[in-house]
């Protein structure tokens, strides 16, 4: 019984064998079967160009699969450039290059050869700021160059673009002639230049001469020991000022007119009156030959006969919008007068007002041209006088 058993296990043992080796084969036979159906096919994408052929290297293109397999395709060197001939001037030879890359390709070393070399011919005209050159050929192939230096500017004359100021640079500058190169400098600024004292706001003002700056100021004091009868001035008396200062008024009076004759010949140089006065009576200041500077205040309204006559040191007088009345003779013969400024209130310019004032070049009317030309006007009253402009508020009116 024993043994029957034992011969039956063996009999199953045998058959489980068989069937695991049919298993194992089928497994490897599926396998198998999957590998062929499901094999990867490589997808190559486009063709790159890594470089292009050169004289020194081939040309390569590579196209890529996403599995990252490479294809790689060549392509021959191109063959080197040959330029011209090309003289080396220091060594005396020829040789050709490749233009490509630079290598030598042949050479000539020019023994027994001896240069016929053509004239100097132009190649590149010199400028004012570059180099030209002139070249001179042999039949050899060979190129002589010659370096022409640049030449210079040819500026014309310097001009002032930006005149200069009080405190302000100005500057100037010149063109060549032949390239239209433009230079330019700067011009030092100028410094104030005190001009003659004007009265403003009461006090002595001294203005640049350019630029019109007040760069000081003075007190005014009226002048002491001047002749003074009731309302007017009537003479220097004992005051030693040669610039008179008229008070306003005098005993407490306020003083209104100077007097006929009353600073005739006298040796002085500046007048100012205070705006009391209205009144300067005939030959008040007549042949004041070293009067230079004037003020008449802010209230006259006549001026008599000669009153500034021969005043040969004037050159500017400026009356008042105040004044009506002008007189013959008033400002004759006051042969540097060059500026006269004159308001609208003024009703005529008699005989010989202005008449002999050589030096005049600008009347400045507080008024329009049409009111200058209704003024009434004296025969005479500018005889002799300069090609003076008349400068009117809408317009200019000359001589
Ligand atoms: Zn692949
Ligand atoms: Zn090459
Ligand atoms: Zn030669
Ligand atoms: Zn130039
Ligand atoms: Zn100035």
């Amino acid at each position: 019984m024993k043994k029957k058993l034992i011969a039956m296990n063996k009999k199953m043992k045998k058959k489980y064998i068989i069937g695991l080796s049919i298993g194992a084969g089928a497994l490897v036979l599926i396998i198998a079967t999957l590998l062929i159906v499901f094999r990867h096919v490589h997808t190559f994408g486009e063709w790159e160009k890594i470089r292009d052929a050169s004289c020194t290297q081939q040309g390569v293109e590579r196209r890529f699969c996403d599995c990252g397999e490479m294809q790689e395709k060549k392509y021959d060197k191109l063959p080197h450039v040959e330029s011209d001939w090309i003289y080396d001037k220091e060594k005396d030879n020829l040789k050709k290059i490749c233009t490509s890359c630079g290598k030598n390709l042949q050479f000539n070393s020019l023994e027994n050869h001896t240069h016929n070399w053509s004239d100097y011919v132009t190649k590149t005209e010199p400028t004012c700021t570059s180099e030209g050159m002139d070249i001179r050929t042999c039949n050899c192939g060979a190129i002589d160059e010659k370096i022409i230096s640049a030449k210079d500017h040819s500026f014309d004359e310097w001009k002032i673009t930006l005149e200069s100021k009080c405190g302000v640079e100005g500057t100037e500058s010149r063109t060549c002639l032949i390239c239209n190169e433009i230079e330019s400098k700067s011009i030092s600024a100028l410094s104030h230049i005190e001009g003659a004292w004007v009265v403003i706001d009461g006090k002595k003002a001294y203005p640049c001469v350019y630029c019109k700056t007040v760069l000081r100021t003075e007190e005014i004091d009226a002048s002491e020991y001047l002749d003074i009868s009731n309302d007017t001035v009537i003479g220097l008396g004992s005051c030693e000022d040669i610039e008179i200062v008229i008070p306003s008024n005098f005993n407490n009076q306020s003083i209104t007119k100077i007097g006929e004759n009353s600073f005739e010949y006298q040796v002085i140089t500046g007048v100012i009156l205070t705006n009391s006065i209205t009144e300067i009576g005939n030959s008040a200041f007549s042949k004041c030959l070293e009067l230079t500077n004037i003020h008449l205040g802010n209230n006259l309204t006549s001026i008599g006969q000669k009153a500034f006559y021969n005043c040969k040191s004037l050159t500017s007088i400026t009356l008042p919008d105040t004044l009506k009345t002008l007189s013959d003779y008033s400002f004759a013969y006051c042969t540097n007068l060059e500026y006269i400024k004159i308001g609208n209130e003024i009703t005529k310019l008699p005989m010989y007002v202005f008449s002999d004032c050589t030096s005049l070049k600008e009347i400045h009317f507080n008024g329009t041209k049409e009111q200058w030309n209704n003024l009434e006007k004296d025969n005479d009253w500018d005889k002799n006088t300069g090609d003076y402009i008349v400068y009117c508020i809408d317009g200019e009116i000359i001589k």
